[in-house]
């Protein structure tokens, strides 16, 4: 069945669809300006104006309508006197006055694509694993790269530019260098600061194949792994094979989320672990579904997640120790799989 078919028996009345990443999930069609209409009985029209409709001709089982520019003013006039659903989260305010104006009744809809694309298919896994095997590669390659007097930017310079040369498209995000009192900021920027000896540096990265993406943390030592920072980082990794170990088909991300914070919050520091245990990851970054403690979501096989503990101590160092794994029939297989052993860079 194709995705525009299994989206349409979810439908109560036609959906338009107007998030670029969702036309271009159902369609392959990658345009900023483009809307795809799926009715219930599983016909689908994709609209867009002049500058792509010569690519938009080549989509297959859809209706091609071009329209002006102005996508939504001619959907306005396409579409009045009807009762369409549309994607709340992601239809402005602006949008849905221009169809609201021309008479269109819009009914508000979440996460049905979302949920869709929540479970991967074998294509889809393909270049999820191909992204992560560069990913594997990268991370290798990084660990013999000298840390010490280079600074965060020139590092993250760095990825990008192996991320390009390994086969990638290009990176699936700014990657991000931090050491010391950065790394304790879980979204740190790489700044213009030399790497010191005797820190925590924390890399998160991850590139881009055929649209889908790969998302790795690894936390790195600048000097022998030994003593506290040893420990913190140990405590880390615990935490998150206690997550890996949790994620199964059936377990909600409320429960994996609260096994990575066991260890953590016996060692007394559940505070400083403030964010979620991981998301979806697919062709964005951040997708369905979500482990952390407020989740509503169920995993499934399929599912495609990350397990990201990190502990975070303001103005001293931080670690996260991060995987991207695939949800199977009894449990999770990892996609990153570089190693975790603590690893000291030049
Ligand atoms: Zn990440
Ligand atoms: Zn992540």
């Amino acid at each position: 069945m194709t995705r525009i078919v299994r989206l349409a028996a979810r439908l109560d009345e036609p959906l338009l669809v107007t998030a670029p990443v969702n036309v271009r999930y159902l369609t392959g069609f990658v345009s900023s300006n483009a809307a795809l209409q799926v009715d219930p009985a599983g016909d689908a029209t994709l609209y867009t104006d002049f500058r792509y409709a010569e690519a938009a001709r080549s989509v297959e089982d859809v209706k091609l309508e071009e329209t002006a520019r102005n996508l939504l003013g001619a959907l306005a006039e396409r579409l009045a006197g009807r009762r369409i659903a549309v994607e709340a989260a992601h239809l402005s305010l602006a949008s849905a006055d221009v169809l609201r104006g021309g008479g269109v009744e819009l009914v508000a809809t979440t996460g049905l694509v979302e949920a869709l694309r929540a479970v991967k298919e074998p294509g889809e896994l393909e270049h999820l694993r191909r992204a992560a095997t560069i990913s594997d590669r990268v991370f290798g390659e990084l660990a013999r790269e000298p840390f010490v007097g280079r600074t965060e930017a020139e590092l993250a310079w760095w990825i990008e530019q192996a991320w390009h040369e390994a086969g990638a498209d290009g990176p699936s995000f700014a990657a991000v260098v931090a050491f010391g009192e950065n790394g304790a900021r879980p979204h740190a920027h790489p700044r213009d600061a030399a790497i010191p000896e005797g820190t925590l540096v924390v890399v998160d990265a991850g590139c881009s194949v055929a649209g889908y993406l790969s998302d790795c943390t690894r936390t790195f030592f600048t000097a022998e792994p030994e003593g506290r920072l040893l420990e913190l980082y140990e405590l880390c990794l615990g935490a998150q094979g206690d997550g890996l170990a949790a994620v199964r088909p059936g377990a909600s991300g409320q429960d994996v989320d609260a096994a990575s914070r066991v260890a953590i919050g016996e060692a007394g520091l559940g505070e400083r672990y403030g964010h979620g245990l991981g998301h979806g990851v697919g062709l964005e970054i951040h997708e369905a579904p979500t482990l952390r403690p407020e989740s509503d979501s169920v995993l499934e096989p399929g599912n495609v997640v990350t397990v990201e503990p990190g502990i975070y101590l303001p103005g001293d160092v931080g670690v996260r120790i991060e995987d991207t794994v695939v949800v199977t029939d009894d449990g999770c297989e990892r996609l990153t799989t570089v190693t975790k052993e603590p690893i000291q860079v030049g």
